[in-house]
């Protein structure tokens, strides 16, 4: 589903993507860590180019990703994203965040999109806010509102960047359980989080990053029992 090979990047003269070779198959949950700065956003970002790479291969459902905007904007509607911030557009309502990409995009009736939209909502359990605006909701309200609204557009692929993190800690378990249920509905995720409950529980395969490296990549199991490099066990030992 999503294929890196020999990824590189730099921000003028800092090398922030070395070598990474990473494939997400089909149905298959991988979770990246690691420390700040070490490059899991910029790896990220790269999958549906909002940042460019500027050597190597990334590949999604057999599109290669160049600079030619069709295939761009093939590959974007096939991926959803969800951010730590959760960028809903404030002037518009719940509904209206979620029914504009199918309607704009994917050229659906306004009442078919409504339709799709109450869907999403109930999914994520928070229908009975469908009229109200993103500020008036929790922050783990809005990071529903805006895991329902990516799915709106039934992507094939869905990549999560820290999506707990801003949040307060009683409101993590709310986005955490819709995680985890999107992930045993089966839809293929790419997930930055230290959420490592989570990621015991739904990863198929864990990631850790340092220094825009991939330092590890292993099971669950053997990547919390045994981690190989010292950079790793420091790192799970300060989180855990
Ligand atoms: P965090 O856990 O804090 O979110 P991260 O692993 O997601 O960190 P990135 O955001 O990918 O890290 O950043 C990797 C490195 O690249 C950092 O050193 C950062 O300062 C640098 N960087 C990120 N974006 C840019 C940019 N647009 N221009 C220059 N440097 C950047
Ligand atoms: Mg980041």
């Amino acid at each position: 589903m999503i294929r890196i090979e020999a990824v590189n990047k730099w921000f003028d003269d800092f090398h922030v993507l070395k070598d990474i070779d990473l494939t997400v198959g089909a149905g298959e949950k991988v979770v990246v860590c690691g420390p700040s700065g070490s490059g899991k956003s910029t790896l990220i970002r790269c999958i549906n180019r909002l940042e460019s790479h500027e050597q190597g291969l990334i590949e999604v459902d057999g599109i290669e990703l160049t600079d030619d905007n069709k295939r761009i904007s093939e590959i974007r509607s096939e991926v959803g994203m969800v951010f730590q911030q959760f960028n809903l557009f404030p002037h518009l309502t719940v509904l209206e965040n979620c029914t504009l990409g199918p309607i704009r995009a994917r050229g659906l009736s306004k009442t078919d999109a409504r339709a799709l939209a109450m869907e999403f909502l109930e999914k994520v359990r928070i229908p009975e806010q469908a009229d109200k605006y993103p500020s008036q909701l929790s922050g783990g309200q809005q990071q529903r509102v805006a895991i329902a609204r990516s799915l709106c557009m039934r992507p094939k692929i869905m990549l999560f960047d820290e999506p707990t993190s801003a949040l307060d800690p009683e409101m993590i378990n709310e986005v955490l359980d819709v995680m985890t249920e999107l992930a045993e509905s089966g839809m293929t995720m790419l997930c930055v989080t230290h959420e490592m409950g989570f990621a015991r529980r739904v990863a198929d395969t864990m990631v850790f990053m340092d220094h825009g490296e991939i330092v590890e990549m292993a099971s669950p199991e053997t990547f919390f029992s045994t981690p190989k490099s010292d950079r790793c066990k420091d790192f799970l030992e300060k989180i855990l």
